[in-house]
């Protein structure tokens, strides 16, 4: 018991316990629309902030999974690589995941799947995480290639995107739903990575075809915004509305 407080004390110094309910995202997707690839927060930092999520690495080298406090990236040739942990990301979020709402969902497509979550959590402000985990009859993914500078926007590098498709794969999705009033920050409305079970096939989702499967949803009531600590967003123009180009990336 002794012991136990004395551990809890030295990992509250530290700041290393991740809290529930809290997203932690390092900064912000109008940056990543801009080009802001240059990596700024270590990743394994990110794990001190949370066991699961998503995000991009240094130079825009692939797609993160952070799932059940691994960290994996899926580089532009689709395979599944497990990063140093000093590897930097731009571009990421995490939080602890506790499930809140849990259920089972069958034969729904990406569409309907978001559809059946924003009735289970009827607050359209709510911020919370998702983790499906199932049979997908169908998956289609995309990933990301390493950049050079002078960086391109997104929306341009997304032009030439690898996209991969597979049938009949087992695996999980994860990812966050982010409320409209935090456009800029973050991709609203939902914005998945999936990991198939055996790390043959993975990515950002672009669309799915659930056969069957469990939802958990992680309502979540804090954010926790991490900008670089250098001027590396100084000379990008971050007043005006990306909504448009973010659509445009995330299709
Ligand atoms: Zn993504």
């Amino acid at each position: 018991m002794k012991k136990i407080f004395v551990i809890s004390v030295l990992f509250l110094i530290a700041g290393c316990i991740p809290q529930a309910n809290r997203i932690t995202q390092t900064s912000t997707i109008d940056a990543l629309l801009a080009g802001a690839y240059d990596g700024q927060f270590e990743c394994g930092k990110l794990l001190n902030y949370g066991d699961f999520g998503i995000g991009t690495f240094d130079k825009l080298d692939g797609e993160m999974v952070i799932l059940d406090g691994k960290i994996y990236q899926v580089k532009s040739d689709g395979i599944v690589y497990r990063p140093s942990l000093e590897l930097k990301t731009p571009f990421a979020s995490v939080c602890k995941f506790s499930p809140d709402i849990n259920f089972e969902l069958s034969n729904v497509n990406f569409e309907n799947a978001t559809c059946v979550m924003d009735k289970k959590v009827s607050n359209p402000n709510q911020y919370f995480a998702v983790k499906i985990t199932g049979k997908f009859k169908r998956m289609k993914v995309r990933s990301v290639p390493a950049q050079t500078k002078p960086y391109p926007p997104l929306v341009e590098v997304a032009k030439t995107q690898p996209v991969f498709e597979a049938n009949d794969v087992t695996g999980t999705i994860v990812g966050f739903r982010t409320p409209a009033f935090a456009k800029g920050l973050n991709v609203t409305g939902y914005h998945f990575h999936f990991l198939s079970k055996h790390l043959t096939m993975a990515g950002h989702i672009l669309d799915f075809e659930l056969t069957e499967g469990k939802c958990q949803i992680d309502k979540c009531n804090e954010l926790l915004l991490i900008l670089p600590q250098d001027d590396s967003l100084k000379d990008i123009d971050l007043s005006k509305d990306k909504s448009l180009e973010l659509q445009k990336v995330e299709k």
